[in-house]
């Protein structure tokens, strides 16, 4: 590891009050989360155990924890933690699990499965129909605003007179309730409820902030107010932490996050000292000036100044494409030769893009080249609904106690349960201590929820419990598995619901390669104790959760992620993808006239490059069967010419302007295609 320059040592030592490193990007601002920690461990006499880290994404806080690894010996940092905030809410909920008001066990549901809550919802009170998936979205948005500024549903309803936000405030509150009685969290709770118990239990405030000496935070700009809240009341006066931010990063707005925290810390902590970095340490004079002049067009709380000693670098390359599925073409082939050309390995290549859906047509030609690829953050085999579906009956066959599977599967396909007998189902379960599937076979049920809903959760219950029976007893599982699924009526609901016949196969291929993983798990097991459905279930489970953080076992692939996911990273060679307007800046930012956090957004992509950066446009993209010409990003205006190389387009002058460039080019292939047509 290097040295650290004078001022990035000056926020190492500084242990004793608060303090903010305010610094651009790739100035270093993470390595001196690390090099601190290592001092406060070996310089300090700081048991690791008592010192904790928190980022945003699991792969920043593996990325933080391999960092610390290599400064000192794994025994001395036994016990730290470094975690996100949701995984460190997590841990702390459970730890103090009596101050909640959650039994053991506690499911929580992700993002989908709260939708469909909010939908059972809404359609218990009778909004059902188109208009209600679109309500629901903005429900979702409303509720999760609320409760990371921690309004409580009664305070959310207060403060209202517009009828939509009186019905979003009315469905919080019913959404809160429904939690509950499913025992279970959504993800703001793992941050919100420690709040509530840090708050209104000075016992348990006392131990935390007594069992927490020193605490770190990376990424400050991204921390909404629940997350700052808890962050101060972990503190306590003893204002013991670092935290370490760029406000020109700040790309989490849309979800809560608020970049004024930085200003808040001088206001709330008035012994705050304040260091700033600006050598860069990252990116080459280029990408760096690159970066500048794209982010000097937006507001500035701070000012900060980036400058490199890595030389000027190659410049920055700006590719217009002919269309979509040419633009995903080009990228995999530029991978394709410049690896060659370089004798890199793959992992060195990162390509970014805004939305997800930009890497569909993106993977397909990179499985054509044979180029080796990660996704992080996409919507995964394992995010796919058929196999969370699926997966939903497995996980409730290998552990009846998972409330978050039932509540999945009860209603795929209908089964006409709705959110109010789902919720006296939950409360029900609740007041016999039991599962909500135990609770289907329980004498009373039938008095708690009624004789209809009775019946059909009954057999929900016992069809349930007889297929546990037999997938345990049975030496050769698969079978049985195809055949409990047909039973449930899945397969039959897929083909319905598929809107085409594409969508139909590709559902079922996917439900079939799920299978064909369970017999080759099966297959391979040396040991019969591993062959069990249990155990082959579990290892799926642990699949799908590894995926999930993108272990990084196979490293030697090419990284493909949003620009979200790209904050704190950095690679060799980075390609931009959709450098135009809708994409980024995003259509939607363009509506409400949010330009600025797009912005940050394409200052986080270019500065995420060490050697070379790439830019890369359509000039028309596929929409449904047809094409429609798109105009390039008003961002491409905002680079400094001097800097920027168009390949393709030799003899073009220089100092025109890029968008023209790029339309010049565009109409040149247009031109080349009608004369071979005709
Ligand atoms: P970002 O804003 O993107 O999160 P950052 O400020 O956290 O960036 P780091 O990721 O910590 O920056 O550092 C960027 C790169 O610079 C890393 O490769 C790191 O190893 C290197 N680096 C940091 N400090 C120094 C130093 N003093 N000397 C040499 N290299 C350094
Ligand atoms: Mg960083």
């Amino acid at each position: 590891m290097s040295q650290l320059n004078p001022r990035q040592h000056e926020a190492m030592i500084h242990t004793q009050g608060p303090l903010l490193v305010l610094a651009g990007a790739g100035s270093g601002k993470t390595s001196v989360i690390t090099q601190k920690i290592a001092h406060l461990i070996q310089a300090c006499h700081i048991p690791a155990e008592r010192i904790t880290a928190m980022t945003f994404t699991n792969k920043a806080a593996r990325e933080m924890k391999a960092r610390v690894q290599k400064l000192i010996p794994s025994e001395k940092s036994r016990g730290l933690t470094v975690s996100t905030f949701h995984q460190f809410g997590l841990q702390f909920l459970r730890f103090e699990l009596k101050n909640t008001p959650l039994k053991p066990n506690f499911s929580i549901l992700d993002a989908d499965d709260c939708k469909r809550l909010l939908m059972e919802l809404m359609m218990r009170d009778n909004m059902s129909g188109a208009e209600s998936r679109e309500l629901v979205a903005k429900a979702i948005k409303m509720i999760s605003d609320w409760k990371n500024d921690l309004v409580e549903p009664e305070a959310a309803a207060e403060t209202l007179d517009d009828p939509e936000d009186l019905l979003f405030a009315h469905l919080y509150a019913m959404y809160e309730r429904n939690l509950r009685a499913y025992n279970a969290v959504d993800f703001d709770d793992l941050i919100v409820m420690p709040v509530k118990i840090l708050r209104e239990n000075r016992e348990v405030r006392d131990k935390w902030q007594n069992r927490i000496r020193y605490l770190l935070v990376d990424e400050y700009q991204d921390t909404n107010t629940a997350q700052y809240e808890l962050i101060k009341l972990l503190v306590g006066v003893t204002a013991r932490f670092t935290v370490v931010g760029d406000d020109d990063q700040s790309i989490y707005t849309w979800r809560g996050a608020k970049p004024e925290n930085m200003a808040l810390l001088k206001q709330d902590f008035p012994t705050l000292t304040v260091v700033k970095l600006e050598q860069n340490y990252r990116s080459t004079n280029r990408i760096l000036s690159a970066a500048n002049a794209v982010i000097a067009n937006n507001q500035h709380i701070f000012d900060k100044a980036l400058w490199s000693d890595k030389g000027h670098g190659e410049p920055i390359r700006v590719i217009t494409c002919a269309n979509d599925f040419d633009e995903a073409e080009r990228v995999a082939k530029e991978i394709l030769t410049h690896r060659l050309r370089h004798g890199n390995t793959w992992d060195k290549y990162a390509v970014l893009y805004r939305s997800n859906f930009q890497a569909r047509s993106l993977e397909a030609q990179l499985r054509q080249l044979e180029i080796p690829y990660k996704m992080s953050g996409g919507t995964s085999f394992f995010a796919r609904t058929e196999i969370k579906d699926v997966m939903g009956y497995l996980r409730i066959i290998i552990n009846p106690d998972d409330d978050a599977a039932f509540l999945r599967v009860i209603n795929t396909p209908k089964r006409g349960m709705g959110s109010a007998t789902l919720e006296k189902l939950g409360l029900f379960a609740q007041e016999c201590g039991t599962s909500l599937l135990a609770a289907c076979t329980h004498s009373g049920l039938r008095a708690a929820v009624g004789n209809k809903a009775g019946n059909t959760l009954q057999d929900f219950g016992e069809f349930i419990d007889r297929y546990t029976q037999d997938l345990y007893d049975n030496s050769d599982p698969m079978p049985l598995v195809r055949q409990m699924i047909v039973e449930t009526g899945y397969i039959d609901y897929i083909k319905e619901d598929s809107k085409n016949p594409q969508q139909e196969k590709g559902r079922l291929d996917n439900i079939e390669m799920l299978y064909s993983s369970i017999s080759s798990l099966i297959n391979r097991a040396e040991d019969d104790d591993d062959k069990t459905i249990d155990a082959v279930i579990r290892k799926l489970v642990l699949l799908d959760m590894l995926e999930q953080q993108q272990e990084e076992e196979n490293t030697n692939k090419v990284n493909l992620m949003t620009l979200h996911a790209a904050k704190g990273l950095e690679f060799d060679y980075v390609y931009i993808i959709g450098c135009e307007e809708n994409i980024l800046p995003h259509h939607n930012a363009i509506l409400t006239d949010n330009i600025e956090e797009e912005r940050r957004l394409m200052y986080v992509g270019i500065t995420r490059a060490k050697v070379e950066l790439t830019l890369l446009l359509a000039k028309q993209r596929r929409s449904g069967s047809d094409y429609k010409t798109v105009s390039p990003s008003r961002f491409l205006d905002e680079l400094p010419i001097e800097h920027i190389n168009y390949p393709f387009h030799k003899g073009m002058a220089a100092q025109k302007d890029p968008k023209q460039v790029a339309n010049d080019y565009l109409s040149n292939i247009q031109a080349m295609l009608a004369a071979k047509k005709g």
